[in-house]
């Protein structure tokens, strides 16, 4: 989707204002020799954001305005590395709150209903940004952050929760529980907000099924406000990106080339009008592909497939590049199988060949070596690969409230 005129002139904008401030960026964009930008054709040229700059910039030299305009800073996970921080005005936390308030509203949450949010509370974007968007919709927030599942579900009786907002794995593990306990005809929810994380449709399908409930895929990253800033409507056509605070590319992960509209590449997004830490054509390293069109429910924002994964989670096997999202498709395809599991990715240096070991869970009912075969078979046809497969019993391998990390190389051990 072409850069529209309003949205070019708040990037020029942006631009003008970073470089006024000093900031990291304005010393990277004094050296590429740029001083704004009045066509697509100027945009298309300037370089690419990277959470590695932000991370050099650490702790505050992205910021673009001075300090007494920064309320709050948020700071997303550092897995690896040093952690990025990003500064917030007040405007930016009222924008954001705008857009999440946005969200909740096209996915038929009204100021009637309840809602409970599991997501952390902290430096994350998570949970905070769960609770603004709730106040300014004028819902009542029940603000439990993550964990203790049993006051989670005693909570939610109690108080009749109408929406869950949790990470796909947390509302399968309070799925399974609500099943376990046989407390499906005692909970009042109607709807899930859930964040953060590409989820398989067996995992989707299971959580709508044992809650009862319609699921909503919410977008967003912390260096770009936080969670909030899209989401799919009721016609389930993919989620709305807002583009009056943000515009949204796909590009190819290893080019960096633009791509046309309906292509799969790597989402980079510009902030048109964030204050503290305004961002232009930030990589975010999550897979999707712009719909082209627009959409049955006459709403006019473009709209990003659910997420494929990330580019930076793709691994190599013999040769083939995976993605956690082809592995979980093809699990999904085997009965009795759950949506966890774990691959381990090792080297035999005597074969001098890639060893790849799938831990997948199957249910009692069905058998193991029958279904560990049905496994490397799809995997053999679809993939190319063939892994060693272990099937153990369902919930076995570790939930978390968190993102799990599902892949483990030992390649270079
Ligand atoms: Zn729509």
């Amino acid at each position: 989707m072409k850069i529209n005129e309003k949205q070019l002139e708040l990037v020029d904008k942006q631009i003008k204002r970073i470089l006024a401030s000093g900031n990291y960026y304005s010393e990277v964009y004094k050296k590429a020799g740029i001083t704004g930008v009045s066509s697509p054709e100027e945009f298309a040229k300037i370089p690419f954001t990277d959470k590695a700059d932000l991370r050099n910039a650490y702790p505050l030299g992205i910021q673009a305005v001075p300090d007494e305009d920064v309320v709050r800073i948020h700071s997303s996970s550092g897995t690896t590395g040093k952690p990025v921080i990003i500064p917030y005005t007040s405007r930016d936390v009222d924008d954001w709150a705008t857009m999440f308030a946005r969200c909740y509203e096209i996915a038929g949450i009204t100021a009637k209903d309840r809602i409970q949010i599991t997501p952390g509370y902290g430096l994350w974007t998570a949970g905070i940004g769960f609770q603004a968007g709730c106040e300014k919709l004028g819902a009542m927030a029940i603000p439990m952050g993550p964990g203790n599942t049993e006051k989670q579900l005693q909570m939610m009786m109690d108080l009749e929760s109408t929406v869950i907002c949790a990470t796909s794995s947390y509302a399968l593990l309070l799925a399974e529980e609500i099943n376990k306990r046989g407390l499906k005809s005692k909970i009042k929810l109607k709807k899930g907000v859930i964040g953060s994380e590409r989820w398989s449709d067996a995992k989707r399908k299971y959580i709508a099924n044992e809650l009862g409930i319609e699921l909503y895929d919410i977008y967003g990253l912390t260096e770009i406000y936080g969670p909030g800033i899209g989401i799919n409507c009721p016609d389930q056509t993919g989620m709305h990106i807002f583009d009056d605070y943000l515009y949204t590319e796909i590009v190819d992960p290893v080019t960096g080339e633009v791509l046309p509209d309906g292509e799969e590449g790597e989402i980079v997004i510009t902030t048109l009008v964030k204050e503290g830490a305004p961002l232009i054509r930030f990589r975010t390293h999550d897979l999707s592909r712009i719909i082209p069109g627009e959409c049955s429910c006459g709403r006019h924002y473009p709209r990003l497939e659910t997420i494929k994964g990330r580019s930076d989670d793709m691994f190599k096997v013999h040769g083939v590049n995976m993605f956690p999202s082809q592995v979980e498709e093809v699990l999904g395809l085997v009965d009795g199988v759950s949506s966890e599991y774990k691959i381990d990715i090792a080297h035999d240096e005597i074969k001098n060949r890639d060893i790849i070991m799938l831990t997948a869970e199957a249910e009692g009912r069905v058998d193991f070596a029958v279904t560990a075969e049905n496994i490397k078979k799809l995997f053999k046809s679809r993939l190319n690969v063939t892994p060693k497969v272990t099937i153990v019993s369902i919930n076995t391998l570790p939930r978390s409230e968190k993102k799990t990390k599902r892949v483990f190389d030992h390649r270079d051990e």
